[in-house]
């Protein structure tokens, strides 16, 4: 089991399998979503993730005339988990407690449109652009 919570505390969630590894997105809009060279996500099936707290507070907003959602605390603004697709969550991994640790990148999606000075150093499989194996 891998716990995980935002900044804030508010929101708290277990994960009951071990994530496969680390996806990284670097495209323009997780970049501006973040503030950062992307969001570093793992992928958990429905069945495999739950809300232990606050799932009252987790709040979402479609960007227009997209299917692209984000999922984010409504008090701290931390990203949380949230729908990848209607059988898995992505789970940003920056929230995972010491169960995570244990995790390596082995995706790297839309490094096509990285930020220049993000430069990938770690033996993460890169993609063009995007990859949801
Ligand atoms: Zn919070
Ligand atoms: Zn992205």
């Amino acid at each position: 089991m891998i716990a995980g919570q935002c900044n804030c505390g508010s929101i708290h969630f277990e994960i009951r399998s071990q994530p496969s590894g680390v996806y990284v997105c670097h495209c323009s809009i997780c970049r501006r979503s973040t503030g950062s060279n992307g969001i570093a996500v793992v992928l958990v099936s429905n069945d495999d993730f739950q809300w232990t707290r606050g799932q009252e507070n987790v709040a979402m907003w479609t960007k227009p005339d997209s299917a692209w959602e984000t999922w984010f605390c409504k008090v701290c603004g931390s990203r949380v988990p949230g729908r990848n697709d209607p059988a898995r969550m992505f789970v940003p991994a920056g929230l995972l407690a010491d169960g995570g640790n244990a995790l390596k990148v082995i995706h790297h999606i839309w490094v096509g449109s990285k930020a220049e000075w993000d430069e990938i150093g770690d033996q993460g499989k890169q993609h063009v652009d995007g990859y949801r194996g």
